[in-house]
């Protein structure tokens, strides 16, 4: 009982994982203008750039070396080096005091998923980030994947914070669990990044209808506004931009004491507007090679997008 746009959206998803169709598409000529609008470049120099520009314009940052499904060590120590190195040249910029410009971590890209071991490399990796990301003044957020790396990520995250409070997780409001874990989370010093979500989930763990995901997420955003954390609000869509603004103040949360987050190249007048009147807002900005699996994320989500990405492919 699909209808067309829940049809396209899950062959999008099908799409994401598909190794053949990701070298063709990321090898294409079209792609590299096709994707700017959406990723901050291929390069750390490219990123660093994008980043300035954003910093310049008050908005927050925080950055993501794309790559997720990692299938052997040395591509997962490969990514471990690439935050090391965007950490390092970010600090020289000035631009990593008070978590200014911070990184957002895919565990899988740093190992996670590499058999037995995965969750033990996965966790070093990210630990020698955490240590770099301290050094300069800043913080981590651990990204999150689909649902059967939950369990996996918040572990992580628990051992991490043994060292590094700050350090950031992200739940998703389409899964059923996830009051009980913004519950879980919503302690002093706790960042949490609340999302809908974006994988393709089973009717097992997770909310189908998009409503239903909306009516959770202001459940779950109620939890952490009136909770002890730190609430990051990552959402474009206007109408829980306006409802956490609500919440914020009704749990007498002053500007300061949370954040609202949207994806780079994604309602960016709205995102201008956001800082103009004192929200902290800070902008995702995922960047290198490894960009087809979170392009067709976006794709997924919005009709608009596969618009513009198709359009860029007629013209080229
Ligand atoms: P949607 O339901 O997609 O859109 C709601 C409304 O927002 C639309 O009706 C429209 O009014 C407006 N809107 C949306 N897109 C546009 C657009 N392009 N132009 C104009 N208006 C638009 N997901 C994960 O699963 N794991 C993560 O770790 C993760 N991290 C994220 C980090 C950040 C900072 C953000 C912002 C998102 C992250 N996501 C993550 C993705 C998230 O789960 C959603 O898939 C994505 O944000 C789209 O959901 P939405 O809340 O914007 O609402």
């Amino acid at each position: 009982d699909l209808n067309p746009s829940a049809l396209m959206r899950q062959t999008l998803l099908g799409m994401s994982r598909n190794d053949q169709l990701r070298q063709v598409i990321e090898k294409a000529p079209f792609s590299r203008d096709v994707v700017h609008r959406f990723v901050g470049g291929a390069t750390t120099e490219e990123a660093l750039r994008v980043a300035t520009e954003l910093v310049d314009t008050h908005r927050l940052v925080t950055v993501d070396y794309l790559g997720e499904d990692t299938v052997d060590p040395q591509m997962a120590e490969h990514t471990r080096d690439a935050y090391l190195e965007i950490l390092a040249r970010m600090a020289e910029a000035g631009l990593t005091q008070d978590g200014t410009v911070e990184v957002s971590l895919k565990l899988s890209a740093l190992g996670q998923a590499l058999g037995r071991d995965g969750n033990k490399i996965a966790l070093d990796n990210a630990r020698a980030i955490c240590q770099a990301a301290a050094n300069v003044g800043t913080t981590v957020t651990l990204d999150m994947e689909d649902h059967t790396t939950t369990d996996l990520t918040l572990s992580v995250l628990h051992d991490l914070r043994q060292d590094w409070p700050w350090v950031g997780a992200v739940l998703q409001s389409y899964l059923y669990r996830t009051e009980q874990d913004c519950r879980d989370l919503a302690t002093e010093g706790s960042r949490v990044r609340l999302c809908k979500g974006t994988y393709k989930e089973p009717e097992s763990v997770a909310f189908q209808d998009k409503t239903d995901v909306d009516k959770s997420y202001v459940r779950c955003l109620k939890i952490l506004m009136e909770g002890d954390g730190y609430p990051m609000v990552a959402t474009h869509d206007p109408r829980l931009v306006e409802i956490a603004t609500v919440l914020a103040d009704k749990a007498d949360r002053d500007a300061d004491s949370f954040e609202f987050q949207m994806l780079l190249g994604i309602r960016p007048e709205e995102q201008l507007r956001l800082a103009a009147i004192g929200a902290k807002m800070r902008v995702y900005v995922p960047y290198g090679d490894e960009w087809y699996g979170y392009l067709m994320r976006r794709m997924a989500e919005r009709p608009a997008n596969l618009g513009f990405f198709l359009r860029g492919l007629a013209t080229k």
